[in-house]
């Protein structure tokens, strides 16, 4: 055994969806590679109601070679487990059957192990430390300026020279304009046929409310933001306004990315709890922190373009659309993207451990799921998007807080409430 080749994790997905037809679908993208090469998504999940979906993706970079096996590895584990009535145990970290049973019946988990498979083709087969796509198109017949980064082509700040100060580019992290460069952001947001295949998920499943993307390396669980320090206290300065350009990136200035205080002790609280998922395996330590500061790097990491930023700030540009809490996990605590397939193995348990427990703590609590869900989603849109609407009001309005004060003040009562009540109801298989 070794790392799955682009070919193998393909085959794997639709080994899956073969073998658990019941459970779980095999999800063809629609947007091909420039290689030619065709994507494909597995979705696991039973039961009518229209549910909350988690999405986790891999294999962006290409040299970070164990995603797409992380991936695909904790989709089997689920997809058995949940089969037999098994709950999961990985090292010190274990999960009972009914708490697998909760995330297959209650969520969709829609796993995209490999977004960038020509990238890792050519790091697998020519060139190991590639990091990017293979698309020619901005090289002008250069083989050294061919292919872009994926997570720089997401569409948040994706204009860094605009809206970025430029003092926030001399640490090399942000995004380039140069097709040379590592972390080239391609021509235009969403030009990549990768992030497009991301942005059709989305669209596909618009109830998506949790994301991972995962990475390597470094050993740590980052929150939002990306793109500058967070703040609480002045809704006006965010990512959306555009007296702010020109400012942003960097640290103990004026400029500070706002999350409201109910979202930000939301957004740690799972990747937290993530973390010591992880540490219960074997001891690994992974932090949980905000992705502007990578702990594992040492000093601030601003990034414009980013997956996570842009899965978060969705809900911010058009209210209409899910709240998503999105996270990057770097994995390895060791600083080497190509570990040895056997401690390679022992990082899996790790990650996989993580992601169940972030899945786990995604689905809802109430027993009474499917009456659950569509109160609560007739709520939202009679009641909320009617007579509080955010699209009316903005995102960051007057209606919006109140309903962050709300959330803020009831959260902390009603959630311990509703998760005795899903725990005691919720047994049976073992
Ligand atoms: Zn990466």
């Amino acid at each position: 055994m070794s790392f799955l080749n682009v070919v193998e994790i393909e085959s794997a997905l639709a080994g899956l969806a073969a073998a658990y037809p019941g459970i779980s679908q095999l999800i063809t993208l629609p947007h091909f590679t420039f290689e030619g090469r065709q994507s494909h998504a597995l979705r696991i999940g039973v039961g009518a109601c229209p549910r909350p979906a988690v999405l986790i993706i891999s294999g962006a970079h290409a040299r970070e070679w164990g995603g797409p096996d992380i991936c695909v590895n904790f989709a089997a584990d689920l997809l058995e487990a949940y089969s037999t009535g098994m709950g999961l145990a990985y090292g010190g970290t274990a999960y009972t059957a009914a708490e697998i049973k909760k995330i297959v019946e209650r969520l969709d988990v829609i796993v995209f192990p490999d977004i960038n498979p020509d990238g890792r083709n050519y790091s697998q087969n020519t060139y190991s430390m590639w990091r990017k796509n293979r698309n020619p198109a901005s090289s002008g017949g250069d083989a050294g300026k061919i292919g872009v980064d994926p997570n720089r082509n997401y569409d948040f700040l994706w204009d860094f020279n605009t809206t970025f100060a430029p003092g926030a580019q001399a640490g090399g992290t942000l995004a380039s304009a140069d097709p040379a460069s590592d972390i080239f952001h391609g021509t235009a947001p969403f030009s990549e046929p990768e992030t497009k295949n991301v942005r059709w998920l989305y669209g596909q499943f618009p109830r998506i409310c949790r994301f991972v993307d995962v990475h390597s390396y470094g050993g740590d669980i980052l929150y939002s933001w990306g793109d500058d320090s967070n703040q609480s206290g002045t809704p006006g300065t965010n990512f959306t306004n555009p007296a702010w350009n020109g400012k942003r990136g960097l640290p103990g200035d004026a400029y500070a990315e706002y999350i409201n205080a109910c979202d930000l002790s939301k957004a740690s609280g799972a990747a937290g709890a993530m973390s010591a998922a992880i540490a219960g395996v074997r001891g690994e330590t992974y932090a949980s922190a905000q992705s502007f500061f990578l702990p594992s790097w040492g000093s601030p990491y601003p990034t414009s373009g980013a997956s996570d930023d842009w899965s978060f700030s969705r809900y911010f540009t058009d209210p209409t659309k899910q709240k998503v809490f999105a996270y990057t996990v770097e994995f390895n605590r060791v600083k080497t993207f190509f570990p040895s397939w056997a401690e390679m193995q022992k990082i899996i348990l790790d990650v996989d451990a993580g992601l169940v427990r972030f899945c786990l703590d995604a689905a809802p609590a109430f027993t009474f799921f499917n009456w659950w869900c569509l109160l609560k989603k007739w709520a939202n849109e009679a009641i909320w998007h009617r007579v509080f609407p955010p699209e009316l009001w903005g995102p960051y309005g007057p209606w919006e807080r109140i309903r962050n004060v709300a959330e803020s003040v009831l959260f902390p009562i009603v959630a311990p409430i509703l998760r005795r009540f899903g725990r005691s109801t919720g047994g049976g298989r073992r």
